[in-house]
């Protein structure tokens, strides 16, 4: 199928979403940091969605670099510790614009912690307009406010940016009842509601970012970010994903 067959038969049922992509994601097959090719894949799969019309606006992890969890661990104040992975969140953030701009998308980068030198500041309603003007925005620094994680983040600028729906890029292609890496018998839901994922834990994001994802109605969309093509094809209600909302 041609792509402008796909855009006729199945338009995005979306017209303004935020990708979380966790800083895990960007380091592709390696240990630690960032892997040049991952990220270019990443990019041409926002360009493709951004191509079909739809608003995209990222937030991106820091795990990949440093997580302020791991420096409390080794005896770090937490805080200070957490404000070195907000840090990480930026690198990831340039590293992403670069690899879009490649891919010949304009985008911007908004930190919640003031940089003026390398990313505006955080405003939401610049934010907004950026992506009116069918800019890419990429959110760094989480929120800008250690205890916090990129995961809440992305609830809560999905929430300031009026986002219809907030996509949670992954290993595997949704959420399974058991680890179905270690299990061939593991099934993917394809609902869920806000209310289950917290009592029964379900892992898909920290409980702040499901609470907060619940209170303004912002269905979760989670799909696997590893398979090329899945962002446009799981916006169109096409391949793997659950979908985590107020009813199952
Ligand atoms: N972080 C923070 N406040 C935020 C977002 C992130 O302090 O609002 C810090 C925290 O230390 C976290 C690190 O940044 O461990 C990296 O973010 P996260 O662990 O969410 O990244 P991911 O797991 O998505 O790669």
């Amino acid at each position: 199928m041609s792509e402008s067959q796909t855009r006729v038969d199945s338009p995005p049922k979306y017209k303004r979403v935020l990708l979380k992509i966790s800083g895990e994601a960007l380091m592709g097959g390696r240990e630690y940091g960032l892997d040049a090719d991952m990220v270019a894949q990443i990019a041409a799969d926002v360009a493709k969605v951004r191509d079909l019309g739809v608003e995209v606006c990222l937030v991106v992890g820091g795990g990949n670099i440093f997580r302020g969890v791991s420096g409390a661990a080794r005896g770090m104040e937490r805080a200070s510790a957490d404000y070195m992975g907000m840090l990480a969140t930026v690198i990831n953030a340039l590293a992403l614009q670069n690899a879009l701009e490649n891919a010949g998308v304009k985008t911007r980068v908004l930190s919640a912690i003031p940089m003026a030198t390398v990313a505006e500041p955080y405003i939401r309603r610049r934010a907004v307009r950026h992506m009116e003007k069918g800019r890419v925005v990429i959110f760094a620094a989480g929120t800008g406010n250690p205890f916090f994680t990129t995961d809440t983040a992305a609830a809560l600028r999905a929430s300031e940016m009026g986002c219809d729906v907030l996509l949670k890029g992954t290993k595997v292609d949704g959420v399974y009842d058991a680890d179905p890496a270690k299990n061939p018998d593991a099934t993917r839901y394809d609902t869920l509601s806000y209310m289950r994922v917290l009592t029964e834990d379900l892992g898909v994001m920290d409980h702040a970012a499901i609470s907060l994802a619940r209170e303004n109605a912002i269905p979760i969309l989670v799909f696997s970010i590893y398979r090329p093509g899945a962002f446009a094809e799981v916006l169109s209600g096409k391949g793997c994903f659950t979908l985590v909302r107020n009813e199952e």
